[in-house]
């Protein structure tokens, strides 16, 4: 799963899509509506956001991921994400989680900065036992003392994941480490203990990025991690999925 931070104009998310869907990527990330830290931070497009990432999937195949903030805007997200993203500020929202609970499409429900393994699967549960089964864990580093990452990314948790759970487990190295040198290390690291899928952002000029350009990866430096993953993949004992073809008429 590859993307911007934020969706930010038409232009931006269609370089954005094309080039990841060239690099092997099978999703498209990308928020219409962010998280931020501070309220006078770009907050997203919103609706003109989904729209453009309609029109990214239209042209490329790539079904899209993107976050949702707020219980009342499920209805409007779903209608346009093939997967909806849970972000780590709110992995304890609980009317969001019972909501997109009764919603038919998968969750990607991120750990919370702080929160526990415990708590991420009791996140899971109010999901799961509200109807929905199809929920992916993501691990997108927690809080450390350390400022030398932006978070520290906790890799153990894939296998202590799996030793507790059957969901798939997702490992995010952009937010987890915050820095563009770190992600391809981390990325074959969390292939190694049986990641089942990378989220990673990438913006095709990371210096004008209106969120998180700090960590984004070029799309040329994608691609190159993405030739580099396909050389480790037969010693993961994994797979890299394809894009799945649409359907002929
Ligand atoms: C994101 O994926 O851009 C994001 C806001 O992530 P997180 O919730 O992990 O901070
Ligand atoms: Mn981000």
């Amino acid at each position: 799963m590859a993307g911007p931070c934020s969706v930010e104009s038409e232009d931006q998310v269609l370089e954005t899509a094309h080039g990841v869907v060239a690099a092997g990527a099978t999703m498209l990330r990308g928020g219409a509506f962010k998280p931020r830290t501070s309220p006078d931070a770009f907050q997203g497009l919103g609706e003109i956001g989904l729209a453009h990432l309609r029109n990214a999937k239209a042209q490329t195949g790539l079904p899209v991921v993107t976050e949702v903030l707020d219980p009342r805007q499920v209805e409007l997200v779903s209608a346009t994400a093939d997967m909806l993203q849970v972000g780590s500020r709110n992995m304890q929202n609980t009317p969001l989680l019972r909501e997109l609970g009764g919603c038919d499409k998968p969750v990607l429900l991120k750990r919370g900065a702080s929160a526990t393994v415990d708590e991420l699967l009791g996140a899971a549960d109010y999901i799961l036992e509200a109807g929905n089964s199809q929920v992916v864990l993501c691990e997108r580093g927690i809080r450390s003392f350390d400022p030398s990452t932006r978070y520290l990314l906790d890799l153990a948790v894939v296998p202590n994941l799996r030793s507790r759970t059957g969901l798939p487990v997702v490992v995010d190295p952009s937010h987890g480490t915050g820095r563009p040198d770190l992600i391809l290390p981390m990325a074959l690291g969390a292939l190694a203990v049986g990641a089942d899928g990378l989220l990673i952002e990438v913006h095709p000029a990371p210096e004008l990025a209106l969120s998180d350009g700090h960590q984004a990866l070029t799309i040329g430096a994608f691609s190159a991690l993405m030739d580099e993953i396909r050389q480790w993949i037969p010693a993961s004992g994994r797979y890299l999925s394809l894009l799945a073809q649409p359907a002929a008429d």
